[in-house]
């Protein structure tokens, strides 16, 4: 065989096949090396297929592990739930048991049969006797209660359900009763806040209103008050009624004088009838103004026995303006506790024949004099004039009561005395403003003026008669203040009396002052009654509007001013005769139409 190869090498047939044979070699050899490489690759991925499984298994086994004991847990689980429902059943049953026992007892007609059948068929014993055998009665009586038994068993369950249940529902009930609780606490107090911003915005218009509405009254205003007819007035035509009314105009007043009806038109007129309340209802505005900073003066004019002690002291009982003021302004400065400090103090004076005493001093017997501050503001003052602190009526009532005992030992007929002296009672007010600082100070001076009767020239001597010159001055003197205050004048006559000095910073600027014109009806008195209102009738018959003293100066030329004051005495400037008492005053009807002329030229003057 190997020749036979040899020569076939030998031929070029043979060589050609031989080339052949040695490609396809090498060609088949290249073939095996590529698929050793496949089959290598493969190999590798055969061996990485078998780590796959075997973690996979390692997982299935781990799964296979955990269901098994969840399958027990549930097994265990289920268990204990059946025992819990079975218990559940015992429990509902037994419960069953003695309602149904109940209902039996209550069945007391269908007897000890009933009972007992029943008894055996809920209890399912072998031994229960056939249905048949028991008493009709007894059996539809088994078969309503059946329905019932039902129906319990539901609610019973129903509330167990409910009991279950509770706990949570009422936590979640609290917790929203607490969200809304918090909620309307938050409401109320958005509230507060914005009503007590509200209020004292209030606060602020209410002064501003009440400023206005006694600014538009006027600062001087005067009132007539008629008392009632007394026993002390006697009987017969003496005591007989002088007085009458307008019905239609509270400022209107007609006395009757010697036959002849004369009227009188005052700001307002209080009739017998009026109460001490009434008439402190038109007071007050002027009283809490005096909070604010003003300064008021209130006088009692009118003869002895016309009810002048009566309306500012008045009695235990029913007290008058004195004991109300101060109590309004107790409860005023309270309610405004809030943002101020107040102090209220009173002092309590007398003045007899131009001599001023103090009421609530240790030695009331001693003249005080009327000094101006040495402070350089201008206002005066009274050196040693006792001001007591008070707080609550009680400390009104002692100061009261001291004044009223240094006045009775000081002379020997009180009623005497009291008719031929002013008294006076000064409350000052002073208050601090916490939040600004700001401090005002403000005087109520309440003023019992002496008798305002004229005495007989012919029966009086001696001291009767300084006395009552005094008197006379001093009235005068006041009537032609408020005249020249009312008609605003340049010159205002303070110092012609002590009582006009002593008040004079109350009576001048924007202070505010009352004049009560007090008259007694009765016919025997109709002379000083004529008096008295013809003087209030004066003091507030010449009224201009609102004008600045500086314009009233710069227009009014002394000719003219004369004659608005001529024939009244004691109103020209500087002036210090008595005037008034016995005087006869302009009608109304003269004073209106100088007061137009006033107006008129002022009004030309720009
Ligand atoms: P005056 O102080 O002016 O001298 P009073 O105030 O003492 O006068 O009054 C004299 C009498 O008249 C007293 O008894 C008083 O009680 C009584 N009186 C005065 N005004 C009234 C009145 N409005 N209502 C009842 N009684 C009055
Ligand atoms: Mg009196």
């Amino acid at each position: 065989q190997y020749i036979i190869k040899t020569v076939e090498v030998e031929s070029a047939k043979a060589k050609q096949a031989l080339c052949e044979s040695q490609s396809r070699n090498q060609y088949l050899q290249e073939q095996v090396g590529m698929q050793r490489q496949v089959l290598k690759e493969m190999e590798q991925q055969l061996q990485s297929s078998q780590k796959t499984v075997a973690q996979l298994r390692a997982q299935i086994m781990m799964y296979e592990a955990e269901l098994e004991r969840a399958q027990g847990q549930m097994l265990e689980e289920m268990q204990a739930m059946e025992e819990e429902k079975n218990r559940a059943i015992e429990d509902a049953f037994s419960r069953a048991q003695v309602e149904m026992k109940a209902v039996h007892e209550n069945l007391a007609g269908e007897g000890g049969a009933a009972h007992r059948v029943t008894q055996l068929v809920l209890g399912g014993h072998a031994t229960c006797p056939s249905p048949c055998l028991m008493p009709a009665g007894v059996r539809t009586n088994l078969l309503t209660l059946q329905p019932a038994l039902r129906t319990l068993t539901h609610d019973y369950n129903s509330l167990k359900r409910q009991v279950r249940d509770f706990p949570l529902l009422l936590q979640e009930t609290l917790r929203s009763a607490r969200a809304e609780i918090s909620q309307a606490i938050e409401d109320v107090h958005s509230t507060n806040r914005e009503l007590l911003r509200k209020y004292r915005r209030e606060l602020q218009l209410r002064k501003k209103c009440h400023n206005e509405l006694v600014r538009l009254k006027g600062n001087i205003r005067v009132f007539g008050r008629v008392r009632p007819i007394t026993k002390e007035d006697g009987e017969g035509p003496e005591a007989a009624n002088a007085v009458t009314f307008d019905t239609d105009d509270d400022a209107i007043l007609h006395l009757l004088h010697k036959g002849k009806q004369v009227s009188f038109e005052l700001d307002k007129v209080f009739p017998p009838q009026a109460s001490q309340e009434e008439v402190f209802q038109e007071v007050q505005a002027l009283v809490t103004s005096c909070i604010d900073g003003y300064n008021v003066c209130i006088f009692a004019y009118g003869q002895t026995g016309a009810g002048k002690t009566y309306t500012m002291e008045g009695t235990a009982a029913n007290p008058g303006i004195n004991q109300r003021a101060l109590q309004l302004l107790f409860s005023e400065v309270q309610s405004k506790a809030a943002d101020w400090d107040y102090a209220i103090s009173v002092s309590a004076a007398e003045i007899y024949n131009e001599a001023l005493r103090d009421l609530l001093g240790k030695e009331p017997q001693e003249k005080l004099e009327i000094k101006l501050c040495p402070d350089g503001s201008g206002q005066l003052y009274v050196p040693g004039l006792t001001e007591f602190r008070v707080q609550s009526v009680e400390d009104i009532n002692k100061v009261f009561e001291f004044g009223h005992v240094n006045r009775v030992t000081e002379c020997t007929n009180l009623n005497e005395h009291s008719s031929r002296s002013h008294a006076l009672l000064i409350v000052t007010v002073r208050g601090l403003d916490r939040s600004t600082g700001l401090c005002t100070t403000g005087k109520l001076n309440l003023v019992d003026l002496a008798g305002s009767e004229r005495v007989g020239r012919s029966g009086a001597e001696g001291s009767r008669l300084r006395e009552a010159q005094h008197i006379n001055k001093s009235l005068s003197a006041l009537g032609d203040v408020i005249y020249a205050l009312r008609s605003r004048q340049g010159h205002v006559p303070f110092r012609n009396s002590k009582l006009t000095y002593l008040l004079q910073d109350s009576l001048s600027g924007d202070s505010k002052t009352l004049m009560m014109v007090q008259v007694s009806p009765a016919e025997k008195n109709t002379s000083e009654t004529l008096c008295s209102l013809k003087f209030a009738e004066r003091v507030r018959s010449v009224e201009l509007g609102p004008v600045s003293r500086k314009a009233e100066l710069a227009s009014w030329p002394s000719q003219e001013q004369l004659e608005v004051t001529e024939g009244l005495p004691g109103d020209s400037p500087g002036t210090a005769a008595p005037s008034g008492r016995g005087h006869v005053s302009p009608s109304p009807g003269q004073l209106s139409s100088r007061a137009t002329s006033i107006r008129r030229k002022l009004q030309t003057s720009g």
